[in-house]
């Protein structure tokens, strides 16, 4: 199947309110523009300096979400234009981010990335840690950013109960802060789950935001 097949049999299985984040990372750029001719506008990347290429390239209308481990010292390159980060799993990074958006005179926007899986080798905060975080600190100290939800990626493996019990513990995580913390902050409203293969079951569990590469572009190329 073309790419243009492949984004309209997604979208055309989402329920309102989720929004498909395409994973174009490790793809060529005819390959976004395929995708953009289809009418897809958000688009995944997960890494800074191919994203800066990819941004300087194509329509600037595209909303580029950063989806990937992020280096301090690369959140300079994306600040300008930078429409969500998903993938935010310390202070030194949420400081770092405020601090590029200051000097771009803009609000970024970012979700909190939690860890749920089994695997050491994912990043993100604890739930225990994400709410100590939050006590922490004073989001008045931070006016350059905007907290809009959560981001988690599930184990990688066949057993889809233990997907799903992932995906639970991510939404009992956001509810809890929806109706607490958050609960007078309408920007706090996303819940970034589900990839290729789990993303029907993140949609079942409350997922608001799915980041689908491999489904859309086939395998990655670089
Ligand atoms: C690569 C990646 C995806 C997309 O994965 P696919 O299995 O190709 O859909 C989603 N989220 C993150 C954080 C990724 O790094």
């Amino acid at each position: 199947m073309s790419i243009t097949e492949n984004i309209t049999k997604i979208r055309r299985s989402l329920p309102t309110g989720v929004t498909l984040v395409a994973v174009s990372k490790f793809h060529p750029i005819e390959d976004l523009q395929e995708a953009y001719a289809a009418g897809q506008r958000i688009f995944g990347e997960s890494r800074a300096q191919e994203l800066t290429v990819k941004q300087k390239a194509l329509p600037n209308d595209i909303e580029w979400h950063f989806i990937g481990p992020l280096q301090s010292n690369k959140v300079k390159d994306i600040a300008p234009f930078i429409h969500l980060i998903h993938s935010i799993d310390s202070l030194k990074l949420l400081q770092e981010v405020n601090k590029q958006a200051a000097k771009n005179n803009r609000v970024i926007r970012l979700l909190l990335e939690i860890h749920v899986a089994q695997e050491e080798a994912k990043h993100g905060f604890t739930p225990n840690e994400c709410r100590e975080l939050l006590q922490k600190i004073s989001l008045a100290d931070f006016p350059n950013i905007r907290i809009c939800g959560l981001m988690g990626m599930a184990t990688f493996t066949g057993d889809m109960h233990i997907v799903q019990q992932e995906f639970r513990t991510l939404h009992s995580l956001f509810v809890e802060l929806k109706n607490g913390l958050f609960k007078e902050d309408e920007d706090f409203k996303e819940l970034s789950m589900g990839m290729s293969d789990d993303y029907p079951i993140a949609i079942q569990e409350g997922s608001t935001m799915i980041r689908v590469g491999t489904s859309i572009f086939g395998e990655r190329k670089y």
